[in-house]
């Protein structure tokens, strides 16, 4: 019996972000860089602990209203990023270029710290809403672009946490490419073992998905996957 096709995702981010309150300027600071998933490699976190957790599984089918995707490499790309960049913001609030905490009272005003509580110390739906208040707070500034790019679709766990990721950052741009998805028949162990057929009709507000097909010349995962980050 074949085993499942591996799943591999690779996540280029560059987002700029700008904390304005400081009285003596901008606080700017980037998070830039690439991330690997493969499926099933696991964070070591679970659905409570997650920003996004995901898409229950659908009623009728055979593991309905449990989380399977959380291993996926999309999920777990996101709650890392998303993850990381509130650590590196609450770090950079409070230690400035100077390495003192004179931006505390200035943020601890807005509750920016509280927040930062929130989101580490809450759960699923409530770390969520944690992070979209940071990203909303008037001090707070957040631009730049995020890529995903596959060899296979998007589960709808993971289309669901792509969206989230989006709603949450809204100012930033996110692109998810693949190559044809493999449409693998349900089965148990769903988690990061398929994908969207390429003919499933594209829902992606905007056309965030793009599929590229196999035609189209990708012949090894090496060649695929740089041409898709480019
Ligand atoms: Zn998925």
């Amino acid at each position: 019996m074949a085993s499942p096709p591996v799943t591999t995702v690779k996540m280029s981010y560059d987002i700029q972000y700008s904390l304005i309150d400081d009285p003596t300027g901008p606080v700017n600071d980037s998070f830039v860089g690439e991330r690997e998933e493969t499926s099933p490699s696991l964070l070591n976190t679970s659905v409570e602990k997650l920003a996004f957790p995901g898409a229950k599984e659908p009623q009728g089918s055979p593991q309905e209203n449990t989380y399977q995707h959380t291993k996926d490499p999309e999920c777990q790309l996101a709650n890392w990023l998303i993850d990381n960049l509130i650590d590196g913001m609450n770090q950079r609030r409070w230690y400035g270029d100077d390495k003192n905490d004179a931006l505390r009272p200035v943020f601890d005003v807005e509750g920016f710290g509280d927040l930062v509580r929130e989101f580490n110390e809450s759960i699923e739906r409530a770390k969520y809403e944690a992070a979209k208040k940071i990203f909303m707070l008037p001090s707070v500034k957040v631009w730049g672009s995020i890529k995903f790019a596959g060899n296979r679709g998007p589960c709808h766990s993971c289309r669901a946490v792509l969206d989230r990721l989006a709603r949450t950052l809204p100012t930033v741009e996110i692109e998810v490419k693949y190559t044809g998805a493999v449409n693998t028949p349900v089965g148990r162990g769903l988690s990061g073992v398929y994908g969207y057929n390429v003919d499933v009709p594209e829902r992606a507000p905007g056309g965030r998905w793009h599929v590229l097909y196999n035609k189209n010349g990708f012949r090894s995962d090496n060649e695929w996957l740089d041409k898709l980050r480019n």
